[in-house]
This record gives structure tokens, sequence and C-alpha cells, in this order.
């Protein structure tokens, strides 16, 4: 029976380009999407960007942009990103877009109808110089615990404690530096602990969508179970602030001036207005694939970290106004690489664009990436040798090697006709069988398993090849009799056949690569379906090289960080004092985190254990001395520094050693080669500077 379905990806955040993480995202969706396609199913797949909160309306306020040009600068870049990994949306909307704001203010309208809105006083820290309430990510200061300083008001970055920004010591603006001071404002909440809510997602979190399967991974129940309750276990929900304060880049809410929407209420919203933009440029019936009754299946495809927003918020948004109800979340995990995690403002080590202008083929991505993927909510990682190695091994020595030693075979001696000896319908039923268990791993989202078992069958088509030796054959095949020269086409047929069966289960995979496959070499009109999978061929077109092994010194560019960094390896070749280049460029401000203090050094130990460390008592003029490891024995001794002064990084996080807890840093110079030049110079004030004097 042929399906409907409405697919998306979470909705990028306008503040900056795609990185590896979304790319990953994008590709397991266009595999399923594709997959489905194939089978005739129709699939309506929509992204936007997310454009609305503070650190859009921020960021651009600091480039002298209006927030819709900032956006409009990410939208115009996203289409190379997309169309160079071969992702097929049907559309690409935008939040900030007048069927968004229609449909949020609709939603919250119901809701409110619904008794499902409040509203509170709540106190905030608002910036009286910038003269806005401030997000906890904008308010930094002591953390409560650890006291390192400089820690952000949501989270201590040292210690890992979780805190308000009240609890920060000597809070300040990361915008201006100045003092908060803590203002009352109305707020709008969204009642998730209502009862109606928790019932209502008691039965959806558990509960199968229209097909039978549950709309949530294991994984993702269980972590449902922690907020909602299992049972023994109270639910634990608390209710949803809806709303912030002007100034804010976001969709105002209705009958409520200065107030805004959270963007984390307007965002999923996308999904809708990004579907109703496009029903609306194709033609579609908007309202009839998001009626509550609606067959068409409502499938979203997530990273792990915005699980609490699709799995609570957004059904219970859309149950309680009346909308129909997602059927899936297709929740993965992230992608680190060579096993570091990327961090969300640095990015990781691989620039898409770079792997795209550098030339490396966007479906040997698609491949690896869908290699690693499976349906649980497990991290994968992107490690160069393992990339090279699939690539080069599976994809070019085992599927394309195939055709390019049967296909030749079968131009030169039997001008491309195909025969078979064996029984047709037996060899048709062979493929069709195993096309149809690909197309089951690739729907429950086991792309891994799906393509072990694409190069399983590959390797048998090549041992097959291999045992009957059709190069023997071909020598002196004029001479040969019939029955060589039969035998010779059925092994080649063979094999071509398998590769053309394979070919169509890949075909979701790498879509560029099998649409040559199907038009070059079978001289199909159009790109392959999942019924050719069972259909033998009769016919082909003299074999093309179909594609280039990976070289590894190109991939390795990849990881050679373009522009700005680059300069700094150039400097380092031409221009490398010390034995390193000088380090990128900062500003005072950077530089006046750094709180450098005169220390004096009242006691030195050996530390047991240690060959290395020396364990330094520090005077910095406060109230207590200040204990600091340091990697120095084998320049001095004990006694070389008791009584000295030097200078130490006052402010640096302290941390947790074998030996004890190191609370700062004394300042040393050393080569960049210590092997080369060795020694260590501990640094040492002219005389008068006096414990506790800063450096600057
Ligand atoms: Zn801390």
């Amino acid at each position: 029976m042929s399906r409907t379905l409405f697919v998306t990806t979470a909705l990028p955040y306008a503040n900056g380009s795609f990185h590896i993480g979304h790319i990953m995202e994008y590709i397991q969706a266009d595999i399923w999407v594709r997959n489905l396609r194939m089978a005739g199913h129709t699939v309506h797949f929509v992204g936007a960007d997310d454009t609305h909160g503070a650190p859009v309306m921020l960021k651009a306020e600091s480039e002298g942009l209006t927030p819709q040009q900032l956006v409009a600068r990410y939208a115009a870049e996203r289409p190379t990103y997309l169309n160079g990994f071969n992702i097929e949306f049907d559309f690409w909307h935008s939040t900030d877009s007048p069927e968004n704001v229609e449909l949020s203010q609709d939603i919250y309208r119901s809701l409110r109808d619904a008794g499902l809105i409040e509203t509170r006083q709540i106190e905030q820290f608002f910036d009286p110089v910038k003269g806005m309430f401030l997000p906890d990510r904008y308010i930094k200061g002591e953390c409560p615990k650890c006291h390192a300083r400089d820690q952000y008001g949501d989270a201590c970055e040292a210690c890992g404690a979780v805190y308000a920004p009240t609890d920060l010591i000597e809070p300040y603006s990361s915008l201006t530096g100045a003092k908060p001071v803590l203002k009352s404002s109305e707020h709008f909440f969204f009642k998730l602990s209502d009862p109606r809510c928790v019932s209502f997602l008691q039965d959806w979190t558990t509960g199968k969508n229209v097909r039978g399967v549950p709309r949530l991974q294991a994984e993702v129940l269980a972590k449902t179970r922690e907020w909602l309750g299992n049972g023994q276990t109270e639910a634990n929900l608390g209710d949803w602030d809806i709303s912030r304060d002007a100034p804010y880049f976001g969709i105002e809410i209705p009958d409520a001036p200065g107030k805004y929407f959270y963007v984390w209420l307007d965002a999923p919203v996308g999904y809708l207005a990004s579907l109703k933009a496009y029903c609306k440029s194709q033609g579609l019936d908007y309202n009839a694939i998001v009626d509550p009754e609606s067959h068409t299946e409502q499938v979203h495809f997530i990273g792990k970290d915005i699980v609490y927003f699709h799995a609570l918020f957004w059904p219970a948004t859309l149950e309680f106004s009346g909308r129909k109800t997602p059927d899936q979340l297709n929740v993965h995990g992230f992608i680190t690489v060579s096993g570091e995690k990327m961090s969300k403002s640095r990015g990781t080590g691989i620039s898409p664009l770079r792997y795209l202008e550098l030339g490396l083929n966007p479906e040997w991505l698609r491949y690896y990436i869908a290699a690693k993927l499976n349906s649980r909510v497990e991290d994968i990682d992107f490690n160069p040798d393992d990339f090279v190695a699939r690539v080069n091994s599976d994809l070019i020595g085992k599927y394309v090697n195939i055709a390019s030693r049967a296909a030749n075979f079968i131009s030169k001696h039997f001008d491309g006709q195909l025969r078979y000896a064996g029984d047709r319908a037996v060899l048709e039923d062979g493929w069709k069988i195993i096309a149809q268990s690909i197309a089951n791993d690739l729907e429950s989202r086991e792309y891994g398993r799906a393509i072990r078992e694409i190069m399983a069958q590959a390797d048998q088509i090549n041992q097959a090849f291999d045992a009957a030796q059709p190069w023997v054959l071909a020598k002196g095949i004029a001479d040969a009799s019939a029955e060589q020269r039969e035998s010779l086409q059925d092994i080649c047929s063979c094999a071509i056949a398998g590769f053309k069966a394979l070919s169509v289960m890949l075909t979701p995979i790498l879509p560029a690569l099998t649409a040559r496959v199907a038009t070059e070499l079978f001289g199909l009109q159009r790109a392959f379906m999942w019924s050719d999978a069972a259909v033998l061929p009769d016919h082909i077109a003299p074999f093309k090289h179909l594609m280039q092994r990976v070289d590894a010194a190109l991939l390795e560019q990849l990881f050679i960080a373009p522009e700005s960094e680059n300069k700094a390896i150039e400097n380092e070749i031409i221009d490398s004092p010390g034995g390193e280049a000088i380090a990128p460029t900062i500003n005072i401000d950077d530089f006046a985190k750094i709180d450098l203090r005169i220390a004096k050094i009242v006691a030195c130990e050996l530390v047991e254990g240690s060959t290395k460390l020396l364990k330094l008592t520090l005077d910095v003029g406060e109230k207590n001395t200040r204990q600091v490891f340091s990697g120095i024995q084998s320049a001095y001794k004990p006694v070389d520094l008791i009584g000295k002064y030097t200078v130490m990084v006052a402010n640096l996080a302290p941390r947790k050693m074998k030996f004890g807890v190191s609370e700062g840093m004394v300042l040393a110079a050393g080569h960049a080669d210590e092997k080369a030049n060795p020694g260590i110079y501990v640094l040492e004030p002219m005389t008068g500077a006096q414990p506790g004097m800063r450096v600057r």
C-alpha cells in the first residue's frame, strides 16, 4: 500500500554555517526518504532555518546588520552544502516567515483557550546598560562551587556544576560587563505539568504509530521516563516558560505587547510552516496532511540533545492545539572526529564546505556515514584511515570492481548482450528477496547492517567470478566451442545482474553514482526504483569509469585548517622564534581575562613519586597561600627557588592532580623543541614587585 509521509530534520540555527553534524543528520534523513520514494511512496521532505532568539539578534547587532540580513547570509549558503552532498529536500523555508507567525500565534491561542497558558511574575537578571533581560548564556561570574571565574550563568565548565545565574558570585553581563540587577517581569508559561498533558504524554511516548512501530527508540523512551515517571516514580515536569521580553528577535505573543515567543516555541512550528509554504507552491492540500485523522506519517529526525523539546513540548503543543502529533522521532547521536568530541561553538576538524572545495566525492562521505549509522542513539566517529579503507576496499574494490571486470568481456565478445544459463525466475527471486531485506534495514535505519549485507553479496559475486576464471575461457574465444562461449557469457551476465541489483540497493546511499549506472550502463531513462533489483538486464552499454579511489593525501588536506590558521602555519615555516610560530592575534580584552600576579615562593619541595614536579607554596597577597605543582624539577632544586619572586596565572581553574590540587600556574620559558634545546626558566620580576600585584 502506498504511504504518504511528512519528514523533517532539526532546524539549524541561523547564526552559523552548517557543520559536519548537520550534514550527518541530513544524510541520514535523505537516505531514509530516498528508500521510501524508491518504493513508490510519497514523501514531503522539508527543512528551514531557525532564525529567532537572542544569539541571532546580538550577533547581527555586533556585525552592524539587521537580524534578517544575518539570517539571509546563512540562508544563501545553504544550497551549496545541500546540493553538494546530494541532499534532496523538497523545500527549505525560514521560521521568520508569515506562515510561521500565523501558525505559532494560532497554536498559542488554542493552548490559551484550552486553559494551558498562565502568567507569572518572575525575577531575572537585567543588564541596565544594554536595557535587556539577559539569557543565562550572557551572564558570567565566579562558580559558586569551585570558584572558577568567568563561568556561564547555567553551568560551570571547570567543575561541571549546574546552577541558576543568581547563584553566581559577582555576576556580570558578558555583553557590557555591567553588574546585572534583578528585575521582575510577567512571563507566560505552558502548563506542561497539567494532568492532561502528563496523561497525554504517558500515552504518546509509550505508544506506536500507524504502522505498529514504537514512536520512540528504547533509549529515548527510557529518557522520557526520567521526566514522566515510570509508574513507581512521579512525573517531574516543570511548566515551560515560553515568553521573552523586548528587545527580542521573535514572534509577538498575541494580546501581550512587548512579549515574544521564546525561540523554542516557534522553532518546531517551523516544520509546519515549511510544509505549508511547500504545499502552497505545489498546490497540495496542507490541511489534509496535518489533520488529526490524516494518514500522512509525520517523522522528525533529530539529535539526542533536543529530545526534551521534541518528545514532550512538541507533541503536547500539537495535541492541545487540536493538531496531528508526530508518528515517529528518529534520534541520532553525535559525530566525533578521530575520537574527539566536537564543540558546538568551535565545530570540528572537518568542514563540510572544505570537503567539497577539495573536490572530495560527496558520495564517499554518504557511504562512510551510512556504514557507521544504526537505529540506536550512538555517537559515530569519523576516522580518516577507516574512511580511506572503507571507500577504497569496499566501494571501489568490491562493488565497482564487479562491473569493471565483467562488463569488458560482454562488450568485447558479445556486443553488450547478456544471457543466462540458469532459470531467470530463480535468479530474479533471489535478488528480490535480498533487495527487500535491504529496504527493510534502511527503513529501520540499520544502514550499517544494510551495507555489510550488500558488501557480503559483492564478495560472493566476486568469488564466483574468480572461481569460474572467465579470463581463461576468454583466451582463444574465437576458436572456442558454443558451450564455452555460453559459459563465459553466463558468468559475466550473472555478475552484471548482481551489480545491477547491488546498484539498486545502494541508490538511497549513492544516488549520483547509481543514477549514472542506471542511464549509462543499463540505458534506463530514470533513476533506479526498488522493483529494478529483480529485473535481469539483457543488454549493457560499454563500461565507463565510475569512481576514483580516495587519495589519502587529499583527504589529509581536510584536516589542515584553511585561511587564518593557514597563515599561522606559513609563519611557522618562515619565522618561528623559540621553535614555534606566534599564536593568533588576540585583543586586549582577551589578554585581560588572564589574571597574572606577582607571587612569592614561600616554600618548595620535591613531590614523592614524581620526577618532573615541584610543589610550590605561593604567597599571592591573599589571606591563604596557594599550592601549585609545576613541571620544573629538571631545572631547579627546591632550595634555588625558596624566597624568590615569580609570576603566576592566578585565575586558572584549579586542577586536581594525582598529588593534590594545583591552584594556578607559574610562568616559565622554554624552547618548543625541548630535546634539541633543553632548559626551563622560571620568570622573575625586577626588584620591588610585591606579592599580589597584577601584571598587565
Ligand atoms: Zn565550578
